[in-house]
């Protein structure tokens, strides 16, 4: 019997990049992220990621992706994540099936309204959010203001998506629309409100850690002391509630490298529980009808 290793969370259209991040936090390497991508860059190719994941070993690969191109024939399972923005549902979003799922980019860049939309999803059908990535998105839903705020009003983002944000939290939003369910990955979560921990812990979602493109950012995983404390304390919480926990490379848009061990590395040397890490490595509750360990 051959047991799974799972990076759970990528962006294979953005794997032919170079790492924009700089260390100097989530604003800036937004806005160089949306220079980027402004050039209109050429998506890489599929087939870049799946070699790189197939070379380390990885069975199983969560991608989100933009596009509706059909997946190519690969020895990975790959799970597909179709993510978008604002309201732009991709075609065909309700009648989703076998190891396709739907990324919602995020509470932040989503309207208020696809979460209703949302809410008639059938059940087994795989979302995965990015959520609590930086101190700038906590910031945006305790006080409806700061840098995230501007950066969403400068984007024509209308003034009710921060309304509809503050004073709430990721996690609560995605429950209030009965999205947080066994299948549901929650990706980066360095920066949620301790309620969303315990919601995620009730519901059976999936945490998806990525420190190496946290730290590459400068939101989580750092060297210096607060970022340091900081990390250690979301992880001794993390471990007290034993959330399901999974493991992503995240892109190279965000960082150095896509090796999965690294990763893992730097889990360990913040006091992630060894026994936990190789859970975390093996863990596909999240695939469409999840195997059998
Ligand atoms: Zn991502």
């Amino acid at each position: 019997m051959s047991f799974p290793l799972v990076n759970a969370h990528t962006h294979s259209e953005w794997n032919a990049s170079k790492n924009l991040g700089y260390g100097d936090g989530m604003i800036p390497w937004i806005r160089r992220v949306l220079s980027y991508q402004s050039r209109d860059q050429e998506p890489a190719s599929p087939e870049t990621t799946i070699s790189t994941m197939a070379k380390q070993g990885i069975t199983h690969l969560a991608d989100h992706t933009a596009n509706s191109r059909r997946p190519i024939p690969s020895s990975i399972r790959i799970l597909r994540y179709r993510e978008f923005l604002r309201d732009q549902l991709p075609e065909g979003f309700s009648s989703l099936s076998g190891d396709e799922g739907l990324a919602p980019h995020s509470l932040h860049t989503v309207f208020p309204s696809v979460w209703e939309t949302l809410s008639g999803l059938p059940e087994d059908v795989p979302l995965s959010v990015h959520a609590g990535e930086s101190k700038e998105e906590r910031e945006l839903f305790e006080t409806g203001s700061g840098p995230l705020a501007e950066l969403l009003l400068e984007r024509n983002y209308p003034s009710d998506q921060i309304t509809f944000l503050k004073g709430r939290t990721p996690c609560s939003i995605l429950n209030q629309y009965g999205l947080l369910r066994p299948t549901t990955l929650i990706v980066h979560g360095m920066h949620l409100f301790e309620r969303d921990y315990h919601l995620i812990a009730e519901s059976g979602a999936t945490l998806c850690l990525c420190p190496l493109s946290n730290r590459s950012i400068g939101t989580a995983f750092g060297s210096g002391s607060a970022s340091r404390r900081h990390t250690v304390e979301r992880l001794r919480l993390i471990d007290r509630l034993d959330l399901s926990l999974a493991v992503g490379t995240d892109s190279l848009l965000s960082s150095p490298s896509l090796s999965l061990a690294a990763n893992g590395e730097l889990l360990l040397e913040f006091g992630l529980d060894r026994e936990k890490l190789e859970r975390a490595f093996r863990n596909v509750s999240f695939f469409p009808s999840a195997e059998i360990e």
